[in-house]
C-alpha cells in the first residue's frame, strides 16, 4: 500500500500553508482521526489548474464540521491551502485534492489539517471511459433515520469510511467495481463514494439528501449542465427496482466526474453509451 502511494505524484501542505514532505511522518499516533476515524474530509478535482466545485465543497466541509461538532473551518485559510498546492503541483491536467481535518490529539485541542494533492488512479480514467459493473448491498438503514437519529452523522462526511471501503471490497469479491448502496425499504442511496443518477425520457433523477445521503458536488454540477443542455432534473426517491429499466445508471463524484453503470447485478443493462457522452459534454461545459 505504502509503495502504491509512494509510486504517485502527491504535493502535501498544512492547513497553516506549510509545505511537507509526504514521505515523512506527519501525523501523531494518537491523533483522533487515526484513533477513531474521528474527522473530516473533502475531495475536489483540480483540472488545469482549476479547483471544481470548491465554494460547494468548502460549504460541505463547513456542514460536516458542525455535524460532528467540531470548530468550524477557517474557510480563508483552506482556500490559501487549496492554492499552494494547486501552485505547488509539478504535472498539468487533472488530480485529486484532499482536504482533511481531524479532532487532533485530545478533544477540544487543535484538529490537525492539510491538504493532499494525488494524481487520479488509470483505473479511474479507465471507468469514466468504459464504465462499470455495479452490484446493489443493502446499507441496513431506512429513509427516516438520518432525521430520528442526527448522531449517526449519516450524510456527513465523515473519516470513518472502513465500512464505505469494506463494501468496494464485496463489489470486488461479486466481480463488479462499485456499489450502489440501497436502504431496508428498497429505496436507492448512494455508492460508497458517489451519488446515484438515473436518466429516464430526458429527465434526471438523483434520491433526496435527507435520506442520509452525501448532498453532491458533481451530481449537482451535472445537473446544472444537464438543465442547460435542455434536460429536466428531479431530487426525488429513486426505487432500486427503477434501476434496470432506466435509461442510463451513473455514478457521480469530483474524482469519476460522471461514470456510466453497464452492468447492474451481474445483469447488462441497455446501452446508455450515447446519453453518458451528451452527459459528460454538459458537466465539462460547465466549466468551459
Ligand atoms: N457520496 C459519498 C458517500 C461520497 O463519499 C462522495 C464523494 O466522495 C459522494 C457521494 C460524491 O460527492 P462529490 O460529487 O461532491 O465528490
Amino acid at each position: 500500500m505504502v509503495g502504491e502511494y509512494r509510486d504517485r505524484m502527491r504535493v502535501l501542505a498544512f492547513l497553516n500553508g506549510t509545505l511537507a514532505d509526504p514521505d515523512q511522518p506527519h501525523i501523531r499516533v494518537e491523533d483522533l482521526g487515526l484513533m477513531r476515524g474521528d474527522g473530516i474530509f473533502e475531495t475536489v478535482l483540480v483540472a488545469d489548474g482549476e479547483p471544481r466545485e470548491l465554494r460547494p465543497h468548502l460549504d460541505r466541509l463547513a456542514r460536516s464540521a458542525s455535524m460532528l461538532d467540531l470548530p468550524e473551518p477557517d474557510d480563508e485559510a483552506w482556500q490559501r491551502v487549496v492554492r499552494t498546492v494547486i501552485d505547488n503541483w509539478p504535472g498539468g491536467g487533472e488530480f485529486a485534492l484532499k482536504l482533511v481535518s481531524t479532532r487532533g490529539v485530545a478533544p477540544g485541542g487543535e484538529p490537525t489539517a492539510f491538504a493532499l494533492g494525488l494524481d487520479i488512479d488509470e483505473k479511474v480514467f479507465r471507468a469514466r471511459d468504459e464504465g462499470v459493473a455495479v452490484v446493489t448491498l443493502d446499507r441496513g438503514i431506512d429513509p427516516g433515520l438520518a432525521e430520528r437519529a442526527p448522531w449517526l452523522l449519516l450524510g456527513a462526511k465523515s473519516l470513518s469510511y472502513a465500512v464505505n471501503m469494506a463494501a468496494g471490497r464485496e463489489a470486488a469479491r461479486r466481480g463488479a467495481a462499485d456499489v450502489i448502496f440501497t436502504a431496508t425499504d428498497g429505496s436507492v442511496l448512494e455508492g460508497p463514494t458517489s451519488n446515484v443518477i438515473i436518466a429516464r425520457d430526458r429527465t434526471l433523477y438523483t434520491p433526496p439528501p435527507a435520506i442520509g445521503i452525501l448532498p453532491g458536488t458533481t451530481q449537482a454540477a451535472v445537473f446544472r449542465g444537464a438543465e442547460r443542455a435542455g434536460w429536466s432534473t428531479k431530487i426525488e426517491p429513486i426505487r432500486a427496482a427503477d434501476l434496470a429499466s432506466a435509461d442510463g445508471v451513473f455514478l457521480s463524484s469530483s474524482v469519476r466526474k460522471l461514470t456510466r453503470v453497464h452492468t447492474l447485478d451481474g445483469v447488462a443493462l441497455p446501452d446508455s453509451s450515447a446519453i453518458h457522452a451528451e452527459l459528460a459534454q454538459a458537466y465539462e461545459d460547465v466549466y468551459a
